[in-house]
Formats: structure tokens, C-alpha cells, sequence
């Protein structure tokens, strides 16, 4: 059984789905998508029925992570689409369906179409948790975005990184203005340990991600580091965490994914 920890009720509820929770980021290139699936695969290692809506319609790494970039969703009626799977999660992304050069030249009306598409026209199954992978920024797309999905709460993703932090901390406010509870921060790339002598560098120094947590009294995930074997799994569209259970990467994303 799966426990819901926040209060509040979607703002519309979505049928077959319990939780939407968004997952997001004020700057790009700080491992927001690599967070969505390695805690989507931590959802589902706690026994939860997950899925994975790829909203960065700019940039879809979703397909790419999850190792099934050439495939594409099968409809039987032409207006729903069957979600595709790997590594027991569901997922749906607009890389499966269009050229990523044909979705970069999308004006915003067109992007926030496509993902209402994306979310409502997907036969999503029965599922605990459906976690959005938002693009990264707090523009207007994603102001509109977190506004149109019903989202029952937001993850954010930030490194230690003064610069990762402010952006990261206009995320925060997004999210306050719109209403959507932030359930938590999660520190990425919070450090780099060496293989041979264990020593720990704090690479984009340290403290950032519990300052932002507790200026704005929302609990911290935790802390994952900078790790060549985040970076090969996700890569070559393995899962870490189903193949490795009981490594300390693992061990890390299941920590965060229960205080969702
Ligand atoms: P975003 O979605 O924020 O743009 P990505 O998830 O695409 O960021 O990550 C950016 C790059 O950093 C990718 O190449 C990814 O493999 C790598 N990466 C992300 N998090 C980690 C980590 N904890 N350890 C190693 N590499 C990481």
C-alpha cells in the first residue's frame, strides 16, 4: 500500500492515476530528468504502480534514459495512445512521436497543447504515481504547465551550486504562486567520491541544498552524487536500481522517493 504524504486533493482528479507529481528544475543540465526516472524506478522498487509523463518537450531525454528511443506508442482508435514500458514503468514522451528538431521550433501554445495531449490522451493503467519531468526554467510554459496539470505536489532538483540555487529557488516561488505544495528538494551532484581512496569533493560546493530547504521549510530528499554509474545506466537505458538494489545510489533514490 502506498502512502500519500501530502494533504491537499488534485486539483482535478485524473482518473486512473493517484498522485502527479512534477519534477522540475530552475536551471537545465543539473540532472532532473536522471532524478525523474532513478526515482520513478525507487517508487516502483517500494512496490508503487509508476509511470513517467516526459514534459520537456524541448529537450525528451525520457526515451533516451529509459533505453526504448525507437519505439513508438500504438493506438487502436487514432486519438489514445498506449503508453510504453520498460523496466515495469510506463512511460510517454513527444520523443516517441516527433523529430526532436520538428518539437524545438514549437511556439508555447503548440508545447502546452502537445502536453495535455501527452497526458490526456495516453491510456495511462492504474497508477500510484505519475511523475512529470518538466522542462527546465519557470517561463511561461512552465508557470502554464503547472496551472493546467493537476499536479498534487512538485519535486525539485538542484545542485549545491550558488547559481543552480537561485534558479532553483524561483522554482520554489513558481510553485508557491501557483499553489502546488512543494514536497521536497533533491541535492544532485552533491559530491564526487573516489573509487580508490574514498576521498569526497564537494564539486559545486556544499550546504546548498539544506540552505534552500529550510529557507522555505520543505523537506530535503537527500543527497546524490556525482557517479560515473548514474551516469552509464542512464545512458545505455538501464535501471540502476532494479539491477543494483542494494547499492548506496540505490539506497539514496529510495530514501527520497519515500518522503513522496
Ligand atoms: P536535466 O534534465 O536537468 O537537463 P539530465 O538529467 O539530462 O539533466 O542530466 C544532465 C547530464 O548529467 C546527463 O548527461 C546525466 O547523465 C548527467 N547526470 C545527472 N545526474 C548525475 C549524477 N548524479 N551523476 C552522474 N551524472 C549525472
Amino acid at each position: 500500500q502506498q502512502k500519500v504524504a501530502f494533504s491537499g486533493q488534485p486539483k482535478r482528479a485524473h482518473r486512473s492515476i493517484r498522485n502527479l507529481v512534477a519534477v522540475a528544475s530552475g536551471k537545465g543540465g543539473v540532472g532532473k530528468s536522471t532524478s525523474t526516472v532513478n526515482l520513478a524506478l525507487a517508487l516502483q522498487a517500494e512496490g508503487a504502480r509508476v509511470g513517467i509523463l516526459d514534459a520537456d518537450i524541448y529537450g525528451p531525454s525520457i526515451p533516451i534514459m529509459l533505453g526504448n528511443s525507437q519505439e513508438h506508442p500504438t493506438s487502436s482508435d487514432n486519438k489514445h495512445m498506449q503508453p510504453l514500458e520498460a523496466h515495469g514503468l510506463v512511460a510517454n514522451s513527444i520523443g516517441y512521436l516527433v523529430s526532436k528538431d520538428d518539437a524545438a521550433i514549437w511556439r508555447g501554445p503548440m508545447a502546452s497543447r502537445a502536453l495535455q495531449q501527452l497526458l490526456n490522451e495516453t491510456l495511462w493503467p492504474e497508477l500510484d504515481y505519475l511523475l512529470i519531468d518538466l522542462p527546465p526554467g519557470t517561463g511561461d510554459i512552465q508557470l502554464t504547465l503547472a496551472q493546467q496539470i493537476p499536479v498534487s505536489g512538485a519535486v525539485v532538483v538542484t545542485t549545491p551550486q550558488n547559481i543552480a540555487l537561485a534558479d532553483a529557488q524561483k522554482a520554489i516561488a513558481m510553485f508557491n504562486k501557483v499553489n502546488v505544495p512543494v514536497l521536497g528538494v533533491l541535492e544532485n551532484m552533491s559530491y564526487h567520491q573516489c573509487e580508490k581512496c574514498g576521498h569526497k569533493e564537494y564539486l559545486f560546493a556544499r550546504d546548498g541544498g539544506e540552505h534552500i530547504s529550510s529557507h522555505n521549510q520543505v523537506p530535503l530528499l537527500g543527497h546524490i552524487p556525482l557517479d560515473i554509474h548514474i551516469r552509464e545506466y542512464t545512458d545505455s537505458g538501464k535501471a540502476l536500481i532494479t539491477e543494483r538494489p542494494d547499492s548506496p545510489l540505490s539506497q539514496a533514490y529510495g530514501a527520497a522517493a519515500r518522503q513522496l
